[in-house]
């Protein structure tokens, strides 16, 4: 499966009903506040999440 995050067809998880790849699953276990990435990651979890509640939203009929 592709992840959703980065794209890449990676082995993975599930995670509020979309697809995540283990390095960007990784990534966002590992990031901490003072990561110079954390916005990145912050920004990330906005996508997961406006992923999660469209579909909550927007149920396939
Ligand atoms: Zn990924």
């Amino acid at each position: 499966m592709y992840c959703k995050v980065c794209g890449d067809e990676n082995e993975g998880y599930r995670i509020f009903g979309i697809y995540m790849c283990k390095r960007c699953f990784n990534k966002l276990e590992t990031v901490s506040i003072d990561d110079e990435d954390y916005d990145e990651y912050k920004n990330l979890i906005r996508i997961l999440l406006s992923y999660y509640i469209s579909k909550e939203l927007n149920p396939v009929n």
